[in-house]
């Protein structure tokens, strides 16, 4: 199995760059012990003009049977790994994707100390793959590279045999893909479309792979034409996980959509309140009032929901009382801009220490979310789609459970306040909803009697005599009783949901 990437350069930019951002250095050839073999890294070529780097993956036919009858699973779900002669050792499979993944650790997840600037940067890049197994052929390999900013992707198919001509092509394909795009993407893209477009993996397939697939699709799946195929084959057509990764992966589309748009209206100042002091914008009014509330609760474990791009993660950090802080969104991107906010790599251990920043949707049951003090979902319910609410609402009140749970989202009401917004507009784009302070109560109570917690609610911002304050909270106090079973409504609606 083997793998080429090359690049070009010049004296400024050299090619050899390629070995600090792959991490490993292109004067030696280096080998690495994998699950299946062995994995060498070499370079063939190593000037300023031209660099290229090779993955082989020398695969030990007998480990892989002897480690598939290990785990009792002999003959599923790949009956062909139980033969010691079959076409693993030299196609590039899922056996070559976890090698990549493996050997090629930093590189994928973009990060280089060394050069971090050109880790960042589009790079001219030539992959290829000698012998690829596509089920689908050249077309679908088209289909898959193709939207994904290659300006060249060829996929020719390698003979049966190359002195019999007549005896046609088999299902393998040489693909050269060549383009300016970033190595980490590159490199991405095919972890994920290498097993794709062999349609079979050499492992079982596990809940979290839903996640390593969200991880590496950060930037082209969501929004890739062939979503649905490359979900269906990564997972294995595991029909469960690939609706929940496609769930997810529209959350992410319409999250990213939406993101780096500000929420103008909770930003601005409102002009119209005449005091001496420089006027504080919504956000951080609310970011204030949820602080207070949480150093009243005595929390100190605490997670920001939705947590978009950091802010209330960094307000947290600046409190010491608060000694640990998890951010939880299911957008990749706003979590990237989230720890650029944070300067997470360069805080010392201690603070590092105290801060989490991780993927998760909140429509799901997560055990990584339970045991914590608190919860802030602040302007967050909004995004969701009303049919999806109760599902939050068990994986919030009734699986994480916290001792206290923050609540804020828009008052409709007082939009015929803002002068900037049109009336009978919500204030942001991706709102699917926006409550009147009756709305939210009667969600709020009935959530907080079906759980087991009581309410409480404060305005955010002026407080309107007609039409209420612009941000409204519920703070939700667990109580001892429990959640109440006898009606357990919530619970149906979630599962049916
Ligand atoms: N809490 C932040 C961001 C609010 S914007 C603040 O108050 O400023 C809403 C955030 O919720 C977005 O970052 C979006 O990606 C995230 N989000 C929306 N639906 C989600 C879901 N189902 N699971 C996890 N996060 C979600």
């Amino acid at each position: 199995m083997f793998l080429t990437i090359r690049t070009t350069g010049t004296a400024e930019r050299p090619a050899t760059d390629l070995g600090f951002l792959l991490h490993k250095h292109p004067d030696k050839a280096q080998s690495f012990p994998t699950a299946h073999g062995r994995a060498h890294v070499f370079y063939p070529e190593a000037s300023a003009e031209r660099c290229t780097a090779a993955l082989l993956l020398e695969v030990d036919p007998v480990a892989l049977v002897r480690r598939g009858k290990e785990k009792g699973r002999g003959g599923a779900p790949d009956a062909a790994l139980a033969q010691y002669v079959n076409d693993r050792p030299y196609a590039a499979s899922s056996l070559l994707s976890v090698a990549l993944s493996t050997v090629f650790r930093s590189a994928l997840r973009g990060e280089c100390r060394a050069r971090p600037e050109r880790a960042e940067q589009p790079m001219p890049l030539r992959i290829e793959v000698p012998a690829l197994p596509a089920r689908g052929g050249p077309d679908l390999v088209n289909a898959l590279f193709g939207p994904l900013g290659w300006t060249s992707v060829e996929a020719v198919p390698v003979p049966l045999d190359e002195e019999f001509p007549e005896w046609g092509d088999s299902r393998y394909v040489r693909l050269v893909l060549e383009g300016e795009l970033r190595l980490a993407d590159a490199l991405r893209q095919l972890y994920v479309l290498l097993p794709v477009l062999d349609d079979a993996k050499h492992y079982w397939v596990a809940p979290d792979e839903v996640d390593k697939l969200i991880r590496a699709g950060e930037g082209w799946l969501a929004d890739h034409p062939e979503r649905k195929l490359i979900t269906s084959r990564y997972l294995s057509r595991r029909w469960s996980l690939t609706r929940q990764a496609t769930e997810r992966l529209e959350l992410v589309r319409l999250a990213e959509a939406d993101l780096l748009e500000v929420e103008d209206v909770d930003n601005a100042v409102d002009e119209t309140t005449d005091t001496e002091e420089r006027p504080v914008p919504l956000a951080e009014q609310r970011r204030e009032a949820i602080l207070a509330v949480l150093r009243d609760s005595g929390s100190s474990r605490v997670l920001d929901l939705g947590c978009g791009q950091g802010q209330l993660v960094q307000a947290l950090l600046k409190d010491v009382r608060f000694t640990e802080i998890v951010g939880v969104d299911v957008s990749v991107r706003a979590l990237t801009i989230a720890a650029r906010r944070l300067r997470l790599d360069r805080l010392g251990e201690r603070q590092a220490g105290r801060v989490q920043l991780i993927q998760g949707a909140l429509t799901y049951t997560d055990k990584r979310l339970t045991g914590y003090d608190a919860a802030v979902l602040s302007e967050v319910i909004e995004h969701l789609d009303l049919p999806r609410l109760p599902a939050l609402e068990y994986a919030v009140f009734r699986a994480a459970r916290p001792a206290t749970v923050v609540v804020t989202t828009p008052n409709v009401e007082y939009n015929v306040r803002w002068e900037s917004l049109p009336a009978g507009h919500v204030r942001h784009g991706d709102h699917r909803f926006e409550w009147t302070r009756e709305e939210f109560r009667n969600w709020a109570d009935t959530v907080a009697e079906r759980t087991g917690y009581t309410v409480a609610y404060l305005p955010v911002g002026p407080d309107d005599p007609e039409v209420g304050p612009p941000t409204q909270m519920a703070v939700f106090t667990r109580t001892d009783t429990g959640p109440d079973t006898t009606n357990d409504s919530a619970e149906k609606e979630a599962k049916a949901a």
